[in-house]
């Protein structure tokens, strides 16, 4: 048994404006909160609403674009929790579906003894986004659509998002790829890759971070490898991102480094999705064609004012705070 208003979706935010549609999973973010080194040893955690679609879709409602959400939630506290954050940010809930069949998805995130950062995720109702979700969804008549690899990771989500992205791009309507591989979703890379290859031969707009292009691209730690090999597939836009070390950008054929704007970062989650949010945002503006400066700043900005304050979708910032940093140099 299902509920959640489904039928009818597709129309127009208030604006008038088509909204940016994020496609995937929201979930739960659980994070250890008393500085455990491990998951073994963790006895408290703080928990954070999230899921990287879904964090774009808060993302592009701050700065200010009309955002809508599909994905599948459990008839629970924390499906509940969801809905109510997302609504509540602004993002078009009425393609989020409610469901008795699974809890709502969590993922675990905590620091090693090293401090680097880990992910488990336990995929449950996300999982269960189908094709008769995609068909109610309104696609040929949405601004993009926005979709990464975690929803790529098992069926029936895995078809229902390849289907969207057919639907987007013999639409029109083009296509965010932001792929987030997080590796213990998958049997092996290579399934990872089989998986991904149909989104990113249809993407307009494909971004990866520098972990995802090696498990992706198999380019080791090569740079100039990562690069050459994006700039070698479909998507007419590119972009690879390495946390404060910045980002490059390759749109018709040429690279550009963009460096990342200094700020006194506390939390690097959410970075990516600002970032994505951002340029998106900006992509929307300017029609899909290729970036300039401007609109690369724009989302460098976006992507370091998120790691200033804690949270996934707490920190991302408001189109009012990204264009202050930029007025102030
Ligand atoms: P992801 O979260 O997908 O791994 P990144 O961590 O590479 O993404 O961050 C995306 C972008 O956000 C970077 O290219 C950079 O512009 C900005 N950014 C991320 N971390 C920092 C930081 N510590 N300082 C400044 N900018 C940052």
């Amino acid at each position: 048994m299902t509920s959640g208003a489904t039928a009818g979706a597709g129309g127009r935010s208030p604006s008038g404006r088509a909204p940016v549609l994020a496609v995937g999973e929201t979930l739960i973010d659980l994070i250890v909160a008393d500085g455990a080194a491990g998951l073994e040893a963790a006895g408290a955690f703080a928990s954070r609403p999230g899921g990287a679609p879904a964090n774009v879709a808060v993302a592009l409602a701050r700065l200010g674009v009309p955002s809508a959400f599909l994905g599948v939630v459990g008839e629970d506290p924390f499906g509940r929790r969801l809905r109510s954050t997302l609504a509540a940010e602004g993002v078009d809930t009425s393609r989020l579906r409610g469901t008795a069949e699974a809890d709502t998805s969590l993922a675990f995130a905590w620091k090693d003894a090293r401090g680097d950062g880990h992910f488990r995720l336990l995929r449950l109702a996300d999982r269960l986004l189908s094709g008769a979700d995609v068909e109610a969804a309104g696609i040929p008549s949405v601004a993009a659509v926005v979709v990464g690899s975690v929803a790529l990771a098992a069926e029936p989500s895995r078809q229902a998002v390849q289907a969207a992205v057919a639907l987007a791009s013999d639409s029109g309507v083009p296509v965010c790829f932001d792929a987030n591989l997080r590796p213990t979703l998958w049997p092996d890379l290579a399934a990872a890759r089989l998986a991904c290859e149909p989104v990113i031969e249809r993407a307009t707009l494909l971004k990866l971070s520098l972990d995802d292009a090696r498990a992706l691209l198999g380019v080791g730690d090569d740079l100039v490898a990562a690069l050459g090999a994006m700039r070698a597939l479909p998507p007419r836009i590119a972009v690879l991102t390495d946390g404060a070390r910045g980002s490059w950008f390759v749109a018709d054929g040429v690279v550009r480094h963009v460096p990342a704007f200094p700020v006194q970062a506390v939390e690097p989650t959410g970075a990516g999705d600002a970032f994505t949010g951002a340029l998106v945002a900006r992509l929307v503006a300017r029609g899909w064609t290729a970036p300039e400066e401007a609109d690369l700043r724009y989302a460098a900005v976006a992507g370091a004012l998120a790691t200033t304050r804690p949270g996934a979708m707490d920190g991302l910032p408001t189109a009012a705070e990204v264009d202050a940093c930029l007025a102030g140099g």
